[in-house]
């Protein structure tokens, strides 16, 4: 194995906690290897120091003024100079939504695709990812000539793992790529922003979450009676947000919160990949679903297979009895 490459992202002028989950698999895939965590844009002297810190004995810095603001062409023309100057054999990205912009067009031109959200590694090496909402684990392997791109699912290594004690102090090298703004085809808008946040999911100790198994709008104060009689706050898969029938800043998984409350409770849930990687940390989680061979049960302590039209109300009247 000649190198890996992990390519880190910033947001806010830090380096996400999604990039350290992803140099973490990167140093799972090279085992005693040496692992490079390569730093992009206009200003990349506080990103390499946030590398350092974390141990990483090569930092390499991809310095140009037309890296900031993010386009997908500069970022592929600047990395596909680096990869040619050192030949890695893998190359590690964080499964962002800035990385599914632009991976796979870096990817084909080294004549390879890009292995995305990838959930593990194994000896091989072998990549994980999974088909057909989480009811399939697929297994992959590089067989082509030419670096292997993948990019990391999030929650899917630690990122505390990343950190490492170096031998010593690294010394970052300052990678300047030839760009020109003609090449650039896009232009920028104004970075998205939320809207202020009236429920801190992060914290809550109960989470009462429910998904598609709910059928409709006007169901949905079932389940806020439940989290009421429970105490909890009242989250939700991606498809209800999407449906406008709960606000986005209820939505738990990949692209909504991440949660650890004491207790979980999935109504309705399949257990997709993008909404485990939100609620695995949670300490109990308890399923209700009418498909006993639903993904969400794996990862339940407690398991109800049955109509959550029948099971909800018996649990609120079984809460209220209890009080
Ligand atoms: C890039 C990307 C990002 C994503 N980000 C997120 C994210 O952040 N969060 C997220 O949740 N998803 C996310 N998704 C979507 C994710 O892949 C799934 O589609 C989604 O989680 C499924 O939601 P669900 O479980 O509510 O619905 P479904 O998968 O449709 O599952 C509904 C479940 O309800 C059960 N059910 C139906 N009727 C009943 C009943 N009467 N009683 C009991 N059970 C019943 C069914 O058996 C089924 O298991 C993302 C997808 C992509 C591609």
């Amino acid at each position: 194995m000649s190198g890996i490459l992990a390519v880190l992202q910033d947001s806010n002028g830090h380096i996400t906690r999604l990039s350290w989950e992803a140099a973490a698999a990167a140093r799972r895939l090279g085992g005693e290897s040496p692992v490079a965590a390569v730093v992009m844009g206009a200003q990349t002297a506080p990103l390499a120091a946030e590398a350092a810190a974390q141990g990483f004995t090569r930092i390499i810095r991809v310095e140009h003024a037309l890296l900031t603001p993010y386009t997908a062409d500069a970022f592929t023309a600047a990395l596909e100079q680096l990869i040619r100057a050192n030949s890695p054999d893998y190359v590690v990205f964080p499964h962002s939504y800035q990385v599914r912009d632009f991976a796979p067009a870096l990817a084909c031109r080294f004549g390879q695709v890009l292995i995305s959200d990838v959930t593990a590694i194994g000896d091989g090496p072998f990549f994980t990812r999974q088909l057909l909402q989480g009811r399939l684990n697929a297994t992959y392997r590089n067989t082509g000539n030419g670096p292997c791109f993948v990019s990391v699912q999030a929650g899917a290594f630690r990122a505390e793992s990343a950190k490492t004690q170096p031998a010593a102090p690294a010394e970052p090298e300052i990678f300047p790529p030839t760009l020109d703004a003609a090449q650039i085809r896009t232009r920028p808008g104004e970075p998205f922003r939320g809207t202020a946040q009236t429920v801190d999911l992060g914290s809550a100790q109960r989470i009462v979450s429910v998904g598609r198994g709910i059928r409709d709008a006007a169901n949905i104060p079932l389940v806020e009676d439940l989290a009421q009689a429970l105490g909890a706050e009242l989250a939700a898969s991606r498809p209800i947000c999407d449906a406008g029938w709960l606000p986005i800043e209820r939505q738990v998984g990949s692209s909504g919160h991440t949660v650890s409350p004491r207790l979980y409770l999935a109504v309705g849930i399949s257990g997709a990949i993008q909404h485990l990687v939100g609620m695995k940390g949670s300490q109990c989680v308890v399923a209700i679903n009418k498909d006993p061979d639903a993904p969400i049960f794996e990862v339940a302590d407690y398991g109800i297979a049955g109509d959550l039209f029948e099971v909800v109300p018996a649990l609120i009247e079984g809460l209220k009895t209890a009080r």
